[in-house]
C-alpha cells in the first residue's frame, strides 16, 4: 500500500475481503505480546472488545494493519478522524 496525500493506493494484486465475522479483541493475555485496549483500563473493565463476530464493531476501531496491529482511535471514534475515503463502506 502506498500513501498520496491521504489517499491509500493498494497493489493491484491486493483483494480486500469484507470480515463481517471477525472475533478481535485484547482480552487475551497480554503476557503474549498483546496491548491494552485503553478503552478497558480506563473503565477498569475487560468487557470492550473491537470486532464481536456477526453483532459489532467498537466505535473506536479504525481497522488493522500488517502484521496484526489494531488502529484504535480511543477515546475519539472513528468517524471523527477517518476520512469516507478510508471507510469501505457508511458507519
Ligand atoms: S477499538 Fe480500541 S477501544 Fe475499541 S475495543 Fe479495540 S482497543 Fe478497545
Amino acid at each position: 500500500m502506498r500513501v498520496y496525500g491521504r489517499e491509500f493506493i493498494m497493489d493491484s494484486r491486493i483483494k480486500k475481503l469484507i470480515g463481517s465475522n471477525m472475533d478481535i479483541d485484547f482480552i487475551s493475555d497480554i503476557k503474549f505480546g498483546d496491548s491494552q485496549c485503553p478503552w478497558n483500563v480506563a473503565d477498569g473493565t475487560n468487557t470492550h472488545k473491537c470486532a464481536v463476530k456477526n453483532i459489532s464493531i467498537c466505535k473506536y476501531f479504525c481497522g488493522v494493519q500488517l502484521l496484526d496491529s489494531v488502529l484504535c482511535s480511543y477515546p475519539h471514534v472513528a468517524k471523527s478522524v477517518l476520512s469516507s475515503a478510508e471507510m469501505d463502506r457508511d458507519m
